[in-house]
């Protein structure tokens, strides 16, 4: 089948440090992988390299199959089409560890803002698909309120809607809780649970283990910008946490 996602020999550089080190990784749609690994690793690199928030040095991105566009000009990668980059990002939604939600604009507004401006949607459309999955959430109750009168799992559930209004085949979940009090951790991984049940094809940065457990289909170890270890959750978790350098860094978190 016709993988929705393949990373070829990724790479980043940021001077001399090599934060993406050679990343291979293929996602067939309703795939779910989870990346663990310590602080400096490159998890976030490489969900910012895949939704093009940072432009490669070398390797491809192929979404359905199509390449990103990526060529080399002088020795250095550059993107082709840069219209592909717009399309690209509607199709893939990112979650941050800090909500970036629009802090002037309400929770409905902000799951509008993408589809009217980026899409050309109508507004009454926007508004629908809006509330749609505000009610995926949970949040539809806060559909008028502004960012700065919810709580972090509000907010964190509002930014996951907003993603969701663009319908992306891929979501990127980068630390999603852990800016949050630890009560309100279950409500937004409830909510990802949600949409992985719902067949979303996804890759979550966490070091929320029962989760990892519960959700994912493959866990990925990643240590200085490079996959160490791999495998299904039983596998990975029996097996692969017998390398000193996983056990050590699952001890500690
Ligand atoms: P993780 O998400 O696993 O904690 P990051 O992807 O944020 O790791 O960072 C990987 C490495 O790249 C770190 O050494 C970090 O300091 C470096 N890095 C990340 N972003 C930048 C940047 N914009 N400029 C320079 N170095 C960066
Ligand atoms: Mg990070």
């Amino acid at each position: 089948m016709q993988p929705l996602l393949e990373l070829k020999n990724i790479v980043k550089t940021f001077g001399t440090h090599r934060a993406v080190d050679n990343i291979d990784l293929t996602m067939q749609a309703g795939e779910k992988t989870v990346i663990i690994g310590p602080s400096g690793s490159g998890k976030s690199t490489l969900l910012r390299a895949i939704n093009i928030l940072e432009t490669i040095d070398s390797g491809s991105i192929l979404f359905e199959g199509n390449d990103v566009g990526y060529r080399q000009v002088k020795g250095k990668q550059v993107l082709d089409k840069p219209k592909n980059i717009c399309k690209l990002r509607t199709q893939i939604g990112m979650v941050f560890q800090h909500f970036n939600l629009f802090p002037h604009m309400t929770v409905i507004e902000n799951a509008m803002e993408g589809q009217v401006t980026v899409l050309g949607i109508p507004k009454a459309e926007a508004r629908a698909v809006a509330m749609s999955m505000l009610e995926k959430v949970g949040m539809s109750s806060f559909a008028d309120r502004f960012p700065a009168s919810l709580s972090g799992g509000q907010k964190q559930r509002a930014a996951i809607a907003r993603a969701l209004s663009m319908k992306p085949k891929l979501m990127l979940f980068d630390e999603p809780t852990s800016a949050l009090d630890p009560e309100l951790v279950g409500e937004v991984f409830a909510a990802i649970k949600q949409l992985a049940d719902d067949g979303m094809t996804m890759i979550i940065v966490t070091h929320n283990m029962g989760f990892a457990r519960e959700v994912a289909d493959h866990v990925v170890f990643m240590e200085n910008g490079s996959f160490l270890a791999k495998g299904a959750p039983d596998d990975f978790f029996s097996k692969q946490c017998e390398d000193p350098r996983i056990q050590s860094f699952i001890d500690r978190i």
